[in-house]
């Protein structure tokens, strides 16, 4: 029997549009929230339930302090209790920024005479991937504007090559695509070629919003978006990944149409998406975009702690859009992967460069965290944190694997923590310099300390001690 969302009385199908913005105003509007009713739904959401829609509004309509705090330590407590202390890290890869359409609020919109058009060659991408090795990098976004050179055959030509560059003790174990919608053919070409996820972002679920931001090019098409991550199902990707652009619309609308995405996924594929990404506008002005829905920083955080709460079993991404302190706060609320040593102008891996005016022109928005990948990594141990390069499930055919972690009991000790400890091993001999080793030993030590199995300690330690002596890839 199918799944029928509360408050959404019309069967989900699978490829039919689903998004109904007068539904959605309706249930922000006509939902009450009071302190009371949200601490019932934190405790529902601690309880590993996702929430309806209409539970999830009484928690974005929740505006006195208690309450928000209250959303917050739930967050936190969800955080904890279920997935543990580990974040996963991983790099973006800019592959071309050549693109037919013509978004508002992106550097590579058509109508941007400026931006220069870069599409890396092979050797430039395997020169990309080698220093993104170096850093210590395992896991890879490869991103791509939407344009007909940019197929899925050349999609999937790509991620051969980066799988195919091992540098050293480097080998990419994992790469994820951001690219356009393509038909039911062409997500099977490139899950062919070996993808993690398959990520697209709506930008915005309001219609008219939609209308006003897509100027041109096969984007306008609200509806063959939308419907986009079905095919990629039907095509068998069942991995894949939603976003939603915030400041382009209410943010309080936003954040239903990202569950209401999620509900969708579930209704007919019985899996919700892997993981939600939720950039955020920065830099209205340069942008030339009106302000009028610029998201606060105290909302902000209050929305991800309320999609943490909604979607529990859900990875939350939270890119190097935004600033070291926002990022710091937002993985307590539970963020579980981000990017680190970011660099999004096309080509610039390699080079070793500061970004300068003229690589502006490569970029499609500008990055607030520009620490390195080493300054993450210690940043994140410093407060505790596993930093994670873990890409064990999709390799040992663990699918699925975000529902796994979170429903079955054990699963983080059994795996999640003990392969953190073994890729932050890996990164520790390989390329990390002595002060970030020495505050990673002293962390490792102390997560092995606080293994409740015995066996599972020393097997973890004995790992360990493989990798001190030169083997690599070993995972539970
Ligand atoms: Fe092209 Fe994507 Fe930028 Fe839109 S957001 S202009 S599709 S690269
Ligand atoms: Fe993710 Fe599986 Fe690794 Fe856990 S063990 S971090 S679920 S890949």
């Amino acid at each position: 029997m199918k799944f029928i969302p509360e408050h959404y009385q019309i069967e989900d199908h699978t490829k039919q549009p689903f998004i109904n913005d007068d539904e959605l105003w309706s249930i922000l509007n006509n939902t009450i929230s009071t302190h009371e009713r949200v601490l019932e739904i934190i405790d529902k959401s601690l309880s590993k339930k996702r929430l309806s829609l209409t539970e999830t509004a009484v928690l974005i309509n929740a505006q006195d302090a208690a309450s928000v705090e209250a959303i917050k330590a739930g967050a936190r407590q969800l955080k904890k209790n279920v997935y543990g202390n580990r974040i996963v890290l991983f790099a973006p890869l800019y592959v071309g920024n050549r693109c037919i359409n013509n978004c508002l609020y992106c550097g590579f919109r058509s109508s941007n005479k400026e931006a220069e058009r870069i599409t890396l060659t092979d050797n430039e991408v395997i020169q990309e991937v080698e220093a993104l090795e170096e850093q210590g990098q395992k896991r890879l976004i490869l991103v791509y504007g939407e344009h007909p050179q940019y197929d899925a055959k050349f999609i999937a030509h790509t991620v051969d090559v980066v799988y195919g560059v091992k540098k050293n003790h480097g080998a990419i174990r994992r790469v994820n695509i951001n690219a356009a919608p393509l038909d039911i053919e062409g997500f099977k070409i490139v899950k062919a070629a070996g993808i993690g996820t398959y990520q697209i972002f709506q930008e915005t679920y309001n219609h008219t919003a939609y209308q006003q931001y897509h100027k041109g090019g096969k984007k306008m098409d609200y509806d063959y978006r939308l419907t986009a991550l079905d095919r990629a199902q039907e095509a068998g990707i069942d991995d894949v990944g939603i976003g939603a652009l915030f400041g382009l619309y209410d943010w309080r609308f936003e954040l239903l149409g990202l569950v209401r995405h999620t509900n969708h996924l579930e209704a007919c594929f019985q899996v919700g998406p892997h993981t939600i990404s939720f950039p955020r506008i920065q830099n209205f002005s340069e942008e030339k975009l009106s302000n009028q829905y610029r998201v606060s920083d105290d909302d902000f955080l209050k929305l991800i702690a309320i999609l943490r709460l909604a979607v529990p079993y859900t990875g939350l991404i939270l890119t190097a859009r935004e600033s070291e302190r926002i990022r710091n706060e937002a993985i307590q609320y539970g963020v579980s992967q981000i990017d680190g040593g970011t660099k999004l102008e096309l080509g610039t891996y390699s080079q070793n460069e500061p970004t300068n005016d003229q690589n502006l022109h490569r970029e499609q928005f500008q990055i607030n965290d520009n620490r390195s990948l080493s300054e993450i990594i210690e940043g994140l141990i410093e407060q505790e944190f596993l930093p994670s390069f873990c890409t064990a499930c999709y390799r040992q055919g663990r699918t699925g694997e975000h529902f796994m972690e979170f429903s079955i009991p054990g699963f983080i000790k059994r795996y999640c923590t003990p392969n953190a400890i073994l890729t932050l091993s890996e990164y520790l001999c390989d390329y990390a310099t002595p002060q970030v080793a020495e505050k990673g030993w002293a962390l490792i030590n102390k997560e092995l300390a606080a293994f409740d199995n015995d066996d599972m300690r020393q097997q973890t330690a004995d790992k360990v001690a493989l990798i001190k002596q030169g083997q690599r890839d070993i995972y539970f």
